[in-house]
């Protein structure tokens, strides 16, 4: 890939430019061009989900025997497994994460296919009890055509969620990935095609989602979309699916709590937290941005948080030791500002960070430090709106139930964190939380064999899991006559 070229793009089984505008994807640490390429248009949306549709019919891949769809997805992990070093490389160019960081993202989707493939040739179907004469059964079929609409912040492993599970099951996918780092899918694709996955399978469409997102949800062949990205655009897909009767899935924002009881182990406490916010620059859906602490704790702890996150390594991705990198976009970053500052409005006070760093790289790149702001309560708009950046809002409690109620105050229920040495305190803290993961002594670890996803405005719908492929499949319930007689009812006896 030379920065000359631009880009093919993946639609319908060929590699061709895109009908859409030409436009640069952008090294956030620099600011500079990685690549050109067109962006998709409406038309290529057409042919992308006409092709998906007749690769559905007439591939013959949903009507293989699931251990050979699997076979063709463990050659994607192992491609992608062989390709690991290239493909981090263009990601962390792609969305400015460390180098680190994007080599864990992509040994998480090679994982994902490995994973879904073994999904795949061990799915059961049930034989249900009997109530007549008959064979009743549960199967699974494929949908057809399925949409896969992803953000920014983590791709290839987005993809990778919804694009094995989708393929596991029989159907055809056409991936939507975010207008400023499609690279990756294309890279995904790519890699598709090479394990020898029927061509039209998976397309790639780049470009704007109000655009191209939007047409993709409405068309009446895409018959799932499975969206991952703010909770604006997921209630939007959510109406134009009601009115389809189309199921979706539905991953969306956060304003995750953590939460240090009295009794935290501190050195784990400290490091949990900060992991939890600052890592991936705060660019996670899971973030744990709002920060309780036992009020006898509070000030020993966030001195001994705050020295630990001045000390936090932020720079050039490139470099291994690396732990934040720039924000994604400089229209990005001046979000993060403005929200800071709507917190200092407020009465906050900066505990740390709060001002762009300057010199080198820092001049060229849209970095901002991490950020910890107090005095402010859990109502004020920067404690109940995501701001997807390395800023952290922290707060005292005096009593547990105070603390419920202020950490289940909020539109999102995505994660929550507990520090505790007393384990029977944190699980009956955590089954008090509204949150789909709770985790306790630890943070975001992830595994894809457990389900994940939010509830209120965190999302609709589960991703991951053994199960995860069933979301991409609908159950058909078949029954299989055994009966001697004709059914009675009609009165017809054998024979006559
Ligand atoms: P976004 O909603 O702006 O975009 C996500 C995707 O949707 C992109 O591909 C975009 O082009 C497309 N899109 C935009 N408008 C559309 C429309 N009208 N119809 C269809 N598609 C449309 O989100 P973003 O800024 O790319 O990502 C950040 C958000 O994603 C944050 O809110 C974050 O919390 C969320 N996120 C959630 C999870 C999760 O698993 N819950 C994971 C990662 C990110």
């Amino acid at each position: 890939m030379t920065l000359e070229q631009t880009l093919p793009l993946c639609i319908a089984g060929t590699w061709r430019l895109g009908g859409g505008a030409r436009y640069a994807t952008c090294y956030p640490a620099t600011g500079e061009p990685v690549a050109w390429l067109n962006a998709a248009s409406l038309d290529d949306v057409e042919a992308a989900v006409q092709g998906a549709h007749q690769a559905f019919l007439h591939s013959g891949w949903a009507q293989r025997k699931p251990h050979e769809r699997a076979a063709v997805l463990y050659r994607i992990a192992g491609l992608i497994r062989e390709r690991a070093e290239e493909l981090a490389q263009l990601q962390r160019q792609d969305n400015g994460k460390p180098i680190n960081e994007t080599r864990a993202l992509v040994a998480s989707a090679a994982g994902t296919f490995q994973f879904f493939a073994a999904a795949c040739e061990t799915l059961e179907e049930t034989i249900t009890p009997s109530r007549g004469d008959f064979v009743s059964m549960s199967l699974y079929e494929p949908m057809g055509v399925v949409a896969a609409i992803t953000p920014w912040n983590s791709p290839i492993a987005s993809e990778a969620q919804k694009v094995a599970p989708a393929l596991a099951a029989g159907n055809a996918v056409v991936i939507k990935p975010a207008e400023i780092t499609p690279l990756l899918a294309l890279q995904l694709a790519r890699i598709c095609d090479d394990a020898g996955l029927p061509k039209g399978l998976v397309s790639v469409l780049p470009g704007k989602g109000s655009l191209l997102g939007d047409a993709l949800t409405r068309h009446p062949l895409v018959k799932r979309v499975s969206f991952t990205g703010g909770t604006g655009t997921g209630k939007h897909i959510a109406h134009i699916a009601a009115d389809k009767m189309m199921p979706v899935s539905l991953e969306l924002g956060g304003k995750s709590p953590t939460i240090v009881l009295e009794d935290a182990d501190l050195d784990h406490a400290v490091a949990g937290v900060l992991y939890g916010i600052f890592s991936s620059s705060g660019e996670a859906c899971i973030a744990g941005s709002r920060l309780f602490v036992a009020r006898k704790l509070y000030e020993p702890f966030m001195a001994r948080l705050t020295a630990a996150a001045a000390q936090l390594r932020l720079g050039d991705p490139a470099d291994e030791r690396t732990q934040m990198g720039p924000l994604i976009s400089a229209a990005h970053r001046e979000s993060v500002e403005r929200y800071v500052a709507l917190g200092l409005a407020a009465g906050g006070r900066l505990r740390l960070g709060g001002q762009r760093p300057s010199g080198g790289l820092f001049d060229q790149g849209y970095f901002y430090p991490p950020t910890i702001l107090e005095g402010l309560g859990n109502q004020q708009q920067v404690c109940q709106e995501e701001i997807f950046g390395p800023v952290l809002v922290a707060m005292p409690f005096d009593s547990e139930a105070e603390l419920v109620e202020q950490a289940n105050d909020s539109l999102y229920a995505l994660a929550a964190g507990i520090w505790s040495r007393d384990y029977k305190r944190a699980w009956a803290l955590g089954r008090k939380l509204q949150a789909g993961t709770v985790w306790i002594n630890t943070y975001k670890q992830f595994s894809i064999s457990t389900p994940f996803g939010g509830w209120r405005d965190s999302g609709l719908g589960r991703e991951k899991g053994r199960l995860g492929i069933l979301q991409y499949m609908e159950q058909k319930s078949l029954y299989w006559g055994m009966n001697e007689q004709p059914l009675a009812w009609a009165g017809v006896e054998a024979g006559q």
